[in-house]
Parts: structure tokens; C-alpha cells; sequence
């Protein structure tokens, strides 16, 4: 484990000079399968794999969770290992914020709807934090996951935006047996919300039957899916959108593959998860 940010970037830049590819996958930590899923893609695709813990004060908005966010640093570390990583970069707060800290990244428009007006400032507190590990780590590649799908189209905006050489590896949602989507924010859920927690894999599935059968009509299959997920105690809508995958633009028709970005809570642990529904 490494705590320095001076020597995680000698490490890196040493591995660079040697010509090995590096492949690096940001993280808060309180590892689940998901996290694992996406070391094991990076460790294939690079020759050097450098995962961080970091639960990132800037992305979290002052009634959020920041401070009762899961942490099990010892569990890390084993699981870690397991999955051949080389280095684990966990700096505190005060490295990676210094009491003079005061730049910031803003992606304007991506960081604008869904997550971003839910949680003002989220995106802000991502794309900087990324940035900077990106400039402390320096990898070739990283990756990210599909669950967080605005996120992954921020951080690809600020490479292209900001001439960053690092590619942008997605991988597919990871989910639990019965298709809950895999979050560090699960273990809040009790028995009974866990149950309902799962009507929002199941609202997914149905607006992607919905479509098959021929429905267009975004209004009408947002309207499906609220009533479908309300009916189970304990959720409550934060929003439900169809959206261009690409651009996150609002769609009226389903007229070619739509993102379906779903945010609720159950009891006080927020959830998200989306597909992208196809027409055959
Ligand atoms: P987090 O620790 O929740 O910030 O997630 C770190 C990375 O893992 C992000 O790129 C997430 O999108 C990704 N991730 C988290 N949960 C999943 C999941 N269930 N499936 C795929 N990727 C995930």
C-alpha cells in the first residue's frame, strides 16, 4: 500500500521508463465483485496495475454519506492482493486536499442532469479528484464501470477535453445473483429494503419489454416504471430518465439504443442503475 503521492508518482514513473503499460482503476473502496470485475479487466489490459482507495470529500454533498461511507481498508488489502494488484494507492484526505487546495475541474454540460442536479457539485468533486490521480499515477489506461454511466461519460469529456493520454476502458454492470446492481452502498439496505431494492433491476427489464412490444412513448414507460417501483414499500422516485447514450440529451421517442438512468431511494440509501434500451 501506498499512502505518498510523491511515491506512488516515482513508482509510476519508473514502470514508464521501463516501458510497461500501466492500468489503473479509481475507487472508494469496500470492495465488491463489481470492483474486482473491473482489476481483473485492467490487469489483462495492462502490464502494471495500480488500484486506489479514496473516498473523495469533493464528490459528496454536505447531508451526503462521506462520513459513514463503508470502509474496511484490511479487507481491501487481501482482496487486492488476490487480484495480483501492484500497487494500492490510498492517500489521506489532507495529501489529496492540503488546507491551500483551491483548483477544480467543471465539465459543464454532461455534469448538468440526472446525478449532477440531484447531487449539485458531485461531478465537480469526480472530475477533479480523477484528474489529479490520473496526473499522480499517470496510467496508459483506466477503467471504469457502466453502473456509474454519467460519470463514465464525464471523465471521457475531460480526456478529449483536456488532451489527457489515457484511454477509457468501460465494463458492463456488475450485478448480485438476482440482479441487484452491485454497490458498496448495499450493506446500508436492510432485509426488508433490500427486497424492494430490487424493483429497480426489475423496472429496467420491464421497460426493456416494454419496447420490444413496441412502445416509443418515453412519458408512457417512465410513468410504468414509477408505478412499478412505488408499488414496493419504502422507495421513493429520485429521477427516472430516457436520454441519448452519447450525449445525455433528453429523448421524447425511443428512436434508436436510449439510456434508461434510474436514481431512487430506498428507505435513506439512494441506489442508481440504467440500461440502454435497444429497438430489435
Ligand atoms: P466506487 O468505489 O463505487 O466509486 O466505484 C469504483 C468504480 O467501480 C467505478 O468505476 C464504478 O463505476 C465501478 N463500479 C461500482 N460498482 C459497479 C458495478 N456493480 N458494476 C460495474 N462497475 C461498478
Amino acid at each position: 500500500m501506498v499512502t505518498s503521492i510523491e511515491k506512488m508518482t516515482q513508482i509510476s514513473l519508473k514502470w514508464r521508463k521501463e516501458g510497461q503499460k500501466i492500468a489503473f482503476v479509481p475507487t472508494m473502496g469496500y470492495f465488491h465483485e463489481g470492483h474486482l470485475s473491473l482489476m481483473r479487466l485492467a490487469r489483462k489490459k495492462g502490464d502494471r496495475l495500480v488500484v486506489s482507495v479514496f473516498v473523495n470529500p469533493t464528490q459528496f454533498g454536505p447531508q451526503e454519506d462521506f462520513e459513514k461511507y463503508p470502509r474496511d481498508k484490511k479487507r481491501d488489502i487481501e482482496l487486492a492482493k488476490k487480484e495480483g494488484v501492484d500497487v494500492l494507492f490510498c492517500p489521506s484526505k489532507e495529501e489529496m486536499y492540503p488546507p491551500e487546495y483551491q483548483t477544480y475541474v467543471e465539465v459543464t454540460e454532461l455534469s448538468r442532469p440526472l446525478c449532477g442536479e440531484s447531487r449539485p457539485g458531485h461531478f465537480r468533486g469526480v472530475a477533479t479528484v480523477v484528474l489529479k490521480l490520473f496526473n499522480i499515477i499517470r496510467p496508459h489506461l483506466a477503467v471504469f464501470g457502466e453502473k456509474d454511466y454519467q460519470q463514465l461519460l464525464v471523465i471521457k469529456k475531460v480526456v478529449q477535453d483536456l488532451n489527457l493520454s489515457v484511454e477509457i476502458v468501460s465494463h458492463p454492470i456488475v450485478r448480485e445473483i438476482d440482479g441487484l446492481a452491485m454497490s458498496s452502498r448495499n450493506v446500508y439496505l436492510s432485509s426488508e429494503e433490500r427486497k424492494s431494492a430490487l424493483s429497480l433491476f426489475k423496472s429496467l427489464k420491464l421497460a426493456q419489454e416494454l419496447v420490444k412490444k413496441g412502445e416509443r412513448n418515453s412519458d408512457k414507460i417512465r410513468k410504468i416504471v414509477r408505478d412499478f417501483i412505488l408499488s414496493h414499500p419504502y422507495t421513493k422516485i429520485d429521477y427516472i430518465e430516457l436520454r441519448d447514450p452519447k450525449n445525455l440529451i433528453e429523448k421524447k421517442e425511443i428512436s434508436g439504443p436510449t439510456l434508461l438512468a434510474i436514481a431512487i431511494f430506498v428507505g435513506q440509501t439512494r441506489l442508481i442503475d440504467n440500461i440502454i434500451l435497444e429497438i430489435d
